[in-house]
């Protein structure tokens, strides 16, 4: 049997970009994946590109919504029949200078994702300790977690938010047999919806580059000056939730193909 087989994998802003690639590797794996995200209808055309609703569904969540959090997980509940593996995905970014950044973005990032992960774990976390087979939850966090960069105050205080609540989350919900653990991706420019929505540009003009040059940019400063796109995430994340690891908690993985010491 193939790693995932019979998992249920649960994972937020899957539509697009990283988590969309996160759904196709775990779908492939054998799990059976429920994607949520804000729009219904791309949601459930992301599923149907993996198969029939058997394997794959497609739901309505905002994350930073607790009620319409709890209906996605009660759907995932009435198509599958539990949950094993969340994986806290959504996300934007604004990327803005400390004095451009107003208490609007700082909410919006942070209701999206610190609240919105912390909504999707909680809601999550009932069946995971009811079933009593422990289970698995990643949050794809970011380097910004950990360093400090240009313009992006907000985006990078929530995604330290997220980091924290990984190793305090590993810690409470260990003792049911839950993983948690985190992955801090960098400059994932190709395949990022992000990107598609003004982040690339925004990011270009801050680093002084043209916007097509952003990706080889993001690459030429890593030590392996190697391009990181969504699938290599995923691949971090087929690691963290296989067998392999079964003795891995807290941790965070960057997928960010090196950063060198100053
Ligand atoms: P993306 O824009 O392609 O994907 C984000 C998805 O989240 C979209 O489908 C969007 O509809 C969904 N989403 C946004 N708000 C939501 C909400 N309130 N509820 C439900 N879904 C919502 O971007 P991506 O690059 O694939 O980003 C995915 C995650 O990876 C984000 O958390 C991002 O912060 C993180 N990340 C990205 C990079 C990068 O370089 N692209 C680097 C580090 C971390």
């Amino acid at each position: 049997p193939k790693t995932h087989q019979g998992r249920i994998a649960f994972v937020t802003g899957a539509a697009s970009g990283i988590g969309k690639a996160i759904a196709t590797r775990l779908a492939a794996e054998g799990a059976c994946v429920v994607i949520a995200d804000l729009d219904l209808e791309k949601a459930r055309a992301a599923a149907a590109e993996l198969g029939s609703t058997d394997v794959a569904i497609g739901v309505a969540a905002n994350v930073a919504d607790a009620d319409g959090v709890q209906s996605a997980i009660n759907e995932t509940l009435l198509a599958f029949g539990g949950i094993d593996l969340v994986v806290n995905n959504a996300g934007l970014s604004l990327s803005k200078p400390l004095l451009e950044t107003t208490e609007k973005d700082w909410d919006l990032q942070h209701d999206v994702m610190a609240k919105g992960s912390f909504l999707v774990t909680k809601a999550a976390a009932k069946s995971l300790v009811e079933q009593g087979m422990g289970g698995d939850v990643i949050y794809i966090s970011s380097k910004n977690s950990v360093f400090a960069g240009p313009n992006n105050i907000a985006y990078s205080a929530t995604k330290a938010d997220q980091a924290h609540q990984v190793r305090l989350l590993a810690v409470e919900l260990g003792e049911h047999g839950v993983r948690v653990n985190g992955i801090n991706p960098d400059g994932v420019v190709r395949g990022s919806g992000i990107f598609a929505a003004g982040w690339g540009a925004n990011r270009a003009a801050t680093y002084g580059v043209k916007e097509e040059d952003l990706g080889q940019y993001y690459a030429n400063r890593t030590i392996l000056k190697r391009e990181v796109v969504p699938e290599n995430v995923a691949d971090a994340v087929y690691v963290l939730t296989g067998p392999e690891l079964s003795r891995t908690t807290g941790l965070h993985i960057p997928v960010d193909s090196g950063v060198a010491a100053a």
